[in-house]
């Protein structure tokens, strides 16, 4: 085939080790899958009755590029009432899930060869992003005493002249790790003293069991300085509606907004519609779910430490565990494909998320407590077997 020639920079393009495992979990029968971060619970039957009555009275036609309005403005209330955060609706952008607002962040502000500082272990995508639109990325490590974030002095000896953005999440994906008012305070002194941008990604607001959600752009002299990537997938279960949103400048956001122009032209209007009318009227359900995922990642964790050669700090949000599996003789990558065959439970080794994952592995809380109880005992008999 002559014809296809792919790009020189994407010629080695692989699949990560987390899609290595998601291919082969695939193929296994009676599997227990704890490697998908995303929530078991369908979208509530009335999300989605309210987006199809919006397209049964004619709301098919394309978005506003911004997005609508009375969502931006339902958006905005959200993050008032549940963290306290003001924002203005003209600086919101719905975006086709969390995951487009900082590819088209870096997208509107990378220049080649400029860096961007990631904090890890992190959600890979934004390796990714940073290198597909022309950055370097510098990953910075952190230690589990520090609960996986870098510290101030870990950030700041990765900044270079070249260095532009730094990037964060919280709660995080793949920890459960949630940052504290002190390491959120250190991370916003280290932005402003460096002049460096930072993007939060804190779509998994929601769920803190630990501690308080501390909106970066909360914090003195962030506002100017932050994009906050927020979404609708894992707190109201719309993964597949492709919905979520960045908060930040204006001005970024004109640019970002003109990028999509070419690329999406807004943000599907009925996932905005039911996206609007979820935010306006799903807190209490809202707060049952992240119940349930309190109480099922409390229960693992206990589960864990309970195996020989398995550690697993207290869980503080998200839906994720992090525990360290180094006792167990292997290393984390083996450890997955071990566990993969030996116990037919899917897991993520830590790695696919930065070398400070080495020695742990991500396991996805999205199952039901009977579905854990039974990936846990899978789990702790191979280990027992295996002496
Ligand atoms: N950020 C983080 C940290 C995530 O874990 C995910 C999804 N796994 C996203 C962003 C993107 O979510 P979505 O595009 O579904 O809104």
């Amino acid at each position: 085939m002559p014809a296809i020639r792919i790009a020189d920079r994407f010629s080695s393009l692989q699949p990560s080790s987390m899609i290595k495992i998601f291919q082969a979990a695939s193929a296994v029968e009676g599997l227990i899958n704890l490697s998908f971060g995303e929530p078991d619970f369908h979208t509530e039957p009335e999300i989605v009755d309210a987006a199809a009555k919006a397209a049964r009275e004619g709301c098919t036609h394309y978005p506003p590029l911004q997005g609508f309005e009375d969502l931006r403005k339902e958006i905005a209330a959200y993050w008032k009432r549940h963290h306290g955060l003001e924002t203005d609706p003209a600086d919101i952008l719905l975006t086709v899930g969390g995951l487009q607002a900082p590819h088209l962040c870096f997208q509107a502000m990378l220049n080649p060869g400029d860096e961007v500082l990631v904090a890890e272990p992190c959600f890979s995508a934004y390796f990714q992003q940073v290198e597909n639109n022309g950055g370097v990325v510098a990953p910075v490590p952190s230690r589990e005493e520090n609960g996986f974030f870098p510290t101030a002095e870990d950030f700041a000896q990765a900044v270079t002249p070249r260095t532009k953005i730094l990037v964060v999440n919280s709660p995080c994906n793949p920890t459960g790790g949630v940052l504290t008012m002190e390491q959120a305070l250190e991370i916003a002194d280290v932005a402003v003293r460096h002049d460096l941008f930072v993007i939060s990604d804190e779509i998994y607001e929601a769920f803190i069991y630990s501690g308080k959600h501390i909106p970066l752009s909360s914090l003195p002299g962030m506002k100017e300085r932050t994009m906050t990537v927020g979404g609708f997938s894992k707190s109201h279960c719309m993964t597949g509606w492709r919905i979520g949103y960045a908060m930040g400048p204006a001005e970024l956001l004109k640019v970002m907004t003109t990028l999509s122009v070419s690329q999406t032209f807004g943000v599907n209007t009925l996932a905005q519609k039911g996206g609007a009318f979820a935010l306006a009227t799903q807190d209490k359900k809202v707060k049952a779910r992240t119940a349930e995922f309190e109480r099922r990642v409390r229960y693992c964790a206990g589960r864990l430490n309970a195996m020989p050669g398995v550690s697993c700090p207290e869980p503080k949000g998200a839906f994720y565990l992090f525990p360290d599996i180094s006792g167990t003789g292997m290393a984390d990558e083996e450890f997955a494909w071990w566990l993969l065959e030996a116990g037919k439970v899917a897991v993520i080794p830590g790695t696919a998320f930065g070398k400070s994952g080495t020695g742990h592995i991500r396991i996805a809380c999205t199952l039901s407590m009977e579905d854990l109880g039974k990936a846990m005992d899978r789990m702790e008999e191979a280990l027992k077997k295996r002496g």
